[in-house]
């Protein structure tokens, strides 16, 4: 089992103790006799213990940086919603093909900002702006906020802030399975809460540090029980031998074990694996042994922004993903929609 989250390391901006929650994250972490080292700003985050690379690598990913979020304009978040909220950024994951590899760069530690008044000031802008329309805001653009969330709790005051609100809903996807502080949180239906699935072979051995499957369905579980709108994302949708039986078998263990009544208001996301040329260099040097195939000859090269293409599966690959996974879910979740596939 994955256990909660804890840091090793923790730098606290002198700003953040402006605000509540920065003092409060303070004295929890001196309660835990946590190493606590000042920062004047998350750039200054320098001489991470380790004695290379690798190590530092690994380190920054256990170190949190409590810190205040300066800029509040939001990036748009298409497809699934219409802006990202700013709660934090980074993760302790360590799946060998996690996007903040490439985006993040070489700061990977994890960010929680304590200024959630604020951001929750400019999300009602953006709101105002589009009303009567519902506003959607993802919050796990930039991290698996969840991850993080038991020491923070700044996710469950924006769950129970846009359950308040009149056009605001807000969305998110964990890979981990410390809800039990978001069950109670008054949601009103306005959250969906989702989690991100994989065959379990890929979970095994592509996603580290993460919450294993069994875990994650008995999160679902408990998370549907609380009345949230639940959804999957099934990403990266991976080829490996036997991915037709893997995926089968997820399926049936999240009909098993999820309550019927969650089944009716239930979304699929489906996205298939790709990858870039920069990230499988990242990759490579952070996860040497990953068994991650990425190989661009077997590859569909995909043209992208900025002259940065992806490789994604085959034409015929892709059709057969769709088919299987898209009958999968008629079979056994007939009410659930599927968003999309990309
Ligand atoms: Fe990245 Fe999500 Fe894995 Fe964290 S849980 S390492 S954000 S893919």
């Amino acid at each position: 089992m994955v256990k909660p989250f804890i840091p090793e390391l923790v730098y606290i901006e002198p700003r953040a103790l402006e605000y509540p929650l920065g003092r409060e994250l303070k004295a929890k972490f001196e309660d835990m006799g946590i190493e606590i080292r000042e920062t004047t700003s998350h750039n200054q985050v320098r001489n991470l213990p380790g004695e290379n690379d690798f190590q530092k690598y690994r380190m920054a990913k256990s170190t949190l940086v409590v810190g205040v979020r300066k800029t509040l304009k939001f990036d748009t978040s298409k497809p699934s919603a219409e802006y990202a909220i700013p709660l934090a950024t980074g993760c302790m994951g360590h799946c060998h093909y996690c996007y903040l590899q490439t985006t993040m760069g070489s700061k990977p530690y994890i960010r929680t900002y304590v200024n959630v008044e604020e951001v929750f000031e400019s999300a009602e802008q953006y709101m105002k702006e589009r009303a009567p329309e519902i506003t959607r805001f993802e919050a796990s653009c930039t991290s698996d906020i969840v991850g993080v969330d038991h020491l923070t709790h700044s996710l469950k005051r924006a769950i129970e802030y846009f359950g308040q609100s009149e056009y605001g809903k807000l969305r998110f996807v964990t890979k981990f399975a410390h809800v039990d502080h978001l069950l109670d949180a008054k949601h009103n239906g306005r959250t969906r809460f989702r989690f991100s699935m994989n065959a379990d072979y890929v979970i095994k051995y592509l996603e580290p540090g993460t919450s294993r499957l069994n875990e994650r369905i008995e999160a679902a579980a408990k998370v549907a029980k609380a009345g949230y709108p639940l959804g999957f994302i099934i990403a990266p949708i991976y080829l490996y031998e036997d991915w037709k039986e893997g995926y089968k078998e997820l399926f049936e263990q999240l009909q098993d074990k999820l309550p019927d009544y969650a089944t009716k208001d239930l979304t699929f996301e489906l996205i298939q694996h790709r990858f870039t040329k920069p990230a499988k260099r990242v990759i490579q040097k952070n996860y040497p042994m990953t068994k991650l195939e990425m190989d661009e000859e077997k590859r569909k090269y995909k043209w992208g922004k900025y002259g940065i293409g992806k490789y994604v599966y085959q034409k015929e690959e892709q059709e057969e993903m769709k088919s299987v996974l898209g009958g999968y879910i008629e079979q056994y979740f007939p009410e659930a929609s599927l968003e999309y596939f990309t």
